[in-house]
């Protein structure tokens, strides 16, 4: 039996000189208080729960300071965006895929929900394997040593009153039919699950929100949606048409619900969101509003601008107190549960948890370096309000330890991986 031994742990609270016992993938006992037993494999720092991304577009990372030094807006940084789509294929796709996952397991994610809707190749034409692309990712994932989510999105128009042009033309599968067909072909596996995504109301009409919804819930998919990013898009009312399109409901999350007022419908259903505020400041989105106690929270690194789960947990508090003068509206502990189990609720895993039963998933964040060393300061709160994500310095998933020591354990070289892939986009 596989076993690990921590010096501390966050338990949902302090625990000390832990014992993780491990079954298949599985936490089996935890036991606090006891010395490391022979056998057991010794993780340095704090362990907390793995980290969960819970929004995610690989490709965005091709763009990482890229679009910097000039003006625009969140439409002008999408034209960037798209020229990086029209020229990906499978191949390129898969290396640059798992060069991020890569990346975000040395950042201590142990579970990626990607949101994926390049489908097609150029102008639409089918590859001769429809789900090529998404197959890419999921092996990327794999090859990476994380456990995704593929969040496999429809996405029909280009705009409101506008068809898919130039690049939107791989995005599409005809209407609501096309992409449960084609969907119908992917599979979970032990490290894989699929999901279902609305791009958004720009891209779907309400029929064919409701369509996708009920296809997800027919199969029991997570059903992520992108509600809210823009300020333009509120005379669309984005929230009331998902509503009424039968979208929310428990398994549910809308991501970027940045600039809705009203919170009572999302609470009400049981609907998760997920905040991104790295991209979402970056981008230029705007504030979100105070998000209700019992919300689900969840967070993503969406374009990758940073991928640093801490910072994006601590970018929620951060923004309320510069928005609204005050501090401590969402406490480290409430921040890291929506960092970990709140993102594996979101893309519909068991885990996230230290706890017997629980995915195997778990990391240790460094208590001895520059930026962690705070000895009366709660686990929580340096996970939250001190580390990044090169505090981390061990991963483990399923029980097995894919970082070790800062070093990746199947990817070599994760920043030449990088490098390498985009430069040959
Ligand atoms: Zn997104």
């Amino acid at each position: 039996m596989t076993s690990y031994w921590a010096e501390r742990a966050w338990l949902g609270r302090r625990a000390e000189r832990v014992h993780i016992e491990i079954e298949g993938e599985r936490i089996a006992a935890i036991a606090e208080g006891v010395d490391p037993p022979a056998g057991a494999e010794q993780l340095p720092g704090l362990v907390l729960p793995g980290l969960a991304n819970a929004h995610s577009h690989a490709f965005h990372r091709a763009l990482r300071a890229v679009a910097e030094g000039g003006e625009g807006d969140f439409w002008s940084w999408r034209d960037r965006m798209y020229e990086i789509a029209g020229r990906l294929d499978p191949d390129s796709y898969h290396r640059l895929a798992r060069a991020v996952y890569a990346e975000m397991a040395l950042a201590g994610v142990t579970v990626v929900g990607e949101f994926h809707y390049l489908h097609h190749a150029t102008g639409g034409a089918r590859y001769q394997n429809p789900n090529a692309m998404g197959e890419a990712l999921l092996a990327a994932a794999r090859d990476a040593g994380l456990r995704i989510t593929l969040l496999d999105c429809c996405y029909l128009r280009g705009g409101f009153d506008r068809p898919l042009e130039g690049v939107q033309l791989r995005f599409g599968d005809g209407d609501a039919d096309g992409w449960a067909l084609r969907t119908e072909g992917l599979r979970d596996d032990a490290g894989s699950r699929i999901g279902a995504a609305i791009h958004s109301v720009r891209a779907l009409d309400d029929d064919s929100m409701t369509q996708v919804a009920a296809v997800a819930r027919e199969r029991d998919l997570p059903l992520h949606m992108h509600l809210l990013e823009r300020r333009e898009e509120l005379p669309a009312r984005p929230l009331e048409r998902a509503a009424e399109a039968g979208v929310l409901d428990r398994l549910t999350t809308l991501v970027h619900a940045t600039h809705l007022a009203d919170f009572a419908p999302v609470v009400e259903t049981g609907t998760g969101v997920c905040v991104c505020r790295t991209t979402e400041r970056f981008l230029g989105d705007g504030t979100i509003a105070t998000l209700p106690a019992e919300l689900r929270l969840s967070f993503g690194s969406d374009s990758h601008a940073v991928v640093d789960l801490f910072e994006e947990a601590r970018a929620l508090e951060l923004d309320e107190r510069t928005r609204t003068g005050t501090r401590g509206t969402y406490g480290p502990d409430r921040l890291l549960d929506a960092a970990t189990s709140g993102g594996y609720d979101a893309l519909g895993w068991d885990g996230g948890r230290l706890e017997p039963g629980s995915l195997a998933d778990f990391v240790a964040v460094d208590l001895g370096g520059v930026r962690t060393s705070a000895p009366h300061a709660p686990e929580a709160a340096i996970a939250v309000f001190a580390a990044t994500a090169a505090d981390v310095t061990d991963v483990v998933v399923g029980g097995r330890r894919v970082v070790r020591d800062r070093r990746h354990q199947d990817v070599e070289d994760v920043g030449r991986a990088l490098r390498e892939a985009i430069a040959a986009l």
